[in-house]
Parts: structure tokens; C-alpha cells; sequence
């Protein structure tokens, strides 16, 4: 990461207005010159999901978006936690998938938990 890129990750939305403030400073910076660029749609099979992938003109960092939605919080990740939050994700719908749900509620719960000592300290 570095000065151009987000500073912060968002673990979960848990609000639309949440989202829609996030979706605003996103934008900005998809419209300035050395800002973030959307690069593609990418889809998570295990996880039946499709994220947005945008990459950071100036570090290449990947940073990765689920929008809010009725039925998912959304969340917004760089490549390390969204790798964990990935993997974490296929591990668990390979062992059950009709645990999912309370698997990523799990893993909401300790993302949360840990950005919010993150942030905190
Ligand atoms: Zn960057």
C-alpha cells in the first residue's frame, strides 16, 4: 500500500449509508489521474460471489469490493486480508457448504474484531 492507495479496509459495510460515503471516496479516486483503476470482475466460484478488482496506479496494490447489498454487508479488501478472507471462504464451503453462512459470519466477526483493535491502538 502506500499514500495513494485506501487507508482503510472495510471488513463489512454493515449500513447502505456506510457504503454509499465509501462508494463516493471511491470514486474519486477512480477519477483522478494516479488514483485507483477498475480492473476487473472476478468471480469466486466456492464463495458464489463476484467482486469488483481495482488495482493502485502508483504501488499496484489490488484492493477488492463486494457492494452492500440486501442480502451481504459488502466489504472492501486489500490483497492480504482478502486472500485470508478467500481462502478462509473455500476452506469452509470445501467442508460444508451449508455452513457458510455462519462461516462468514465468523470470519466477519474476526475481521472486525481485529480492525477494530487495529484502528483502536
Ligand atoms: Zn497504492
Amino acid at each position: 500500500m502506500c499514500p495513494n492507495c485506501f487507508e482503510k479496509e472495510y471488513v463489512s459495510f454493515i449500513t447502505l449509508e456506510k457504503f454509499n460515503t465509501f462508494e463516493k471516496e471511491l470514486n474519486k479516486k477512480l477519477d483522478l489521474e494516479n488514483g485507483l483503476f477498475f480492473s476487473r470482475v472476478i468471480t469466486n466460484p466456492e464463495a458464489n460471489s463476484t467482486y469488483n478488482m481495482y488495482t493502485c496506479a502508483s504501488c499496484d496494490e489490488k484492493w477488492y469490493l463486494l457492494p452492500h447489498d440486501t442480502a451481504n454487508p459488502g466489504f472492501f479488501l486489500g490483497q492480504e486480508n482478502y486472500t485470508i478472507f478467500s481462502d478462509q471462504v473455500n476452506k469452509i464451503n470445501k467442508k460444508t457448504k451449508y455452513r457458510t453462512y455462519i462461516g462468514c459470519l465468523v470470519i466477519y466477526i474476526l475481521f472486525a474484531i481485529i480492525t477494530y483493535l487495529i484502528l483502536e491502538y
